[in-house]
């Protein structure tokens, strides 16, 4: 089995800590007992330890070999989700209402992995440097490092992540050069008409009327103004309007939505093209209308390169190319590692969780077969990248 056989003899320890973490979940920028195991573990394997880039960032920096090779940055994320565990496992969460249900607790140990056997074996010339990231569930922890100077206390030439995925078989992987994850913005509209008496609606101007034509218009964005070839969605998803009153016409109303898009000059025209779309039916029907856009996470990116090099590496774990999808397999969902890849090249890889229930799932578990797959990926991808001179 292509599972490196020194880290296949971790499986009982890495199992051991995962759980532990798993059992011990701390949502984002508050995963201070997770930061004060990962670097006690660091710390006992000889790697050094920086803590404190935004806030509970730790990052572990180990060096082999010349001393002169390049560095690279290989990235987890430690931050649960607020969620109610309903799985019946042993090591469910003792944090009521926290839980880890996207498999940090899972990326957070296969790096540990692999900084204990890369510490142990350090057959590798240059520096790892092993980012644990807090906060990437919606709050932007990985942004928050890299404004704190990330790659300016450790420049790296390339940056690599890896995210667990449910549906695909323990020791397979998927990795495509370009997008991987898309961009997730958020918008708000507020409609300003004029309240009345229901049963006089001539007396007034029905924002309802015209929030619902600007429900039905923003559609065409997707279906009139796009590229057939390009993705987008966008999505109202609530639609704020009146109170118990039956006979009362409202004054404002107030939709929100999310927009998810890979191309970042499509992310770009949205606003101004949302802004058209709704001050033009506004004004059709005598009303106003203020659009709030709030850029979020953008399209996570594969460089070329790193993600043709990551496909060779995950096939000799996976054990035969077979192993690894190369289909371009863009997800609308977000991931805040891009950011990371804005700054650097580099490639974000998924890997198999097995037949277990989705991501973000009440009864989800990070599959602990992947802990030594994952932790083998990462070994081999830096003696692979930092190779020692024949
Ligand atoms: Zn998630
Ligand atoms: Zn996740």
């Amino acid at each position: 089995m292509p599972i490196i056989n020194r880290i296949a003899d971790y499986a009982g320890e890495l199992t051991e800590w995962r759980r532990y973490i798993h059992q011990n979940p701390e949502l984002g920028f508050e995963e201070f007992g997770t930061a004060n195991f990962v670097a006690e573990k660091l710390a006992a394997m000889g790697v050094t330890v920086h803590r404190g880039l935004a806030g509970t960032g730790v990052v572990g920096s180990l060096t082999a070999g010349s001393g002169q090779g390049p560095a690279i940055g290989l990235r987890a994320d430690m931050d649960a989700l607020p969620i109610l565990e309903r799985g019946a496992h042993a090591h469910r969460s003792v944090n009521a209402g926290k839980m880890h249900a996207c498999g940090h607790d899972g990326h957070t140990t296969m790096l540990l992995g692999a900084a204990k056997y890369l510490s142990e074996t350090g057959n590798f010339d240059g520096t790892v440097h092993f980012i644990f990231q807090p906060a990437e569930e919606g709050k932007g922890g990985g942004k928050k490092m890299v404004d704190e100077g990330l790659f300016k206390l450790f420049p790296v030439e390339e940056v690599y992540g890896m995210h667990n995925m449910p549906g695909m078989d323990v020791g397979s992987f998927a990795v495509a050069p370009g997008p991987m994850m898309a961009a997730r913005d958020n918008f708000e509209i507020r409609v300003q008409g004029r309240g009345c008496h229901a049963a006089m609606p001539h007396q007034g101007v029905d924002p309802i009327v015209v929030g619902a034509n600007i429900v039905m218009a923003l559609q065409t964005i997707t279906s009139r103004n796009l590229d057939p070839q390009e993705a987008l969605v966008v999505s109202v998803t609530q639609f704020h309007a009146g109170n118990d009153a039956f006979n009362v016409i409202p004054d404002e109303i107030m939709l929100r939505g999310t927009c998810r898009v890979f191309s970042g000059d499509i992310q770009q025209s949205l606003p101004e093209r949302i802004s058209r779309i709704i001050d033009g039916v506004a004004a059709t029907y005598g009303a106003t209308a203020e659009l709030t856009y709030h850029k979020g996470y953008p399209a996570t990116v594969n460089a070329i390169a790193p993600s043709d090099f990551c496909a060779e590496v995950a096939g000799e774990i996976a054990g035969s190319a077979d192993g690894v999808n190369r289909a371009p397999l863009p997800s609308m969902g977000a991931e805040d590692f891009s950011y990371m890849l804005q700054e650097k090249p580099g490639c974000y890889i998924w890997a198999g969780n097995g037949q277990s229930a989705g991501l973000h799932h009440p009864e989800y578990d990070f599959n602990d077969e992947l802990l030594t797959v994952g932790a083998s990926y990462w070994s081999r991808l830096v003696e692979k990248r930092l190779a020692r001179a024949a």
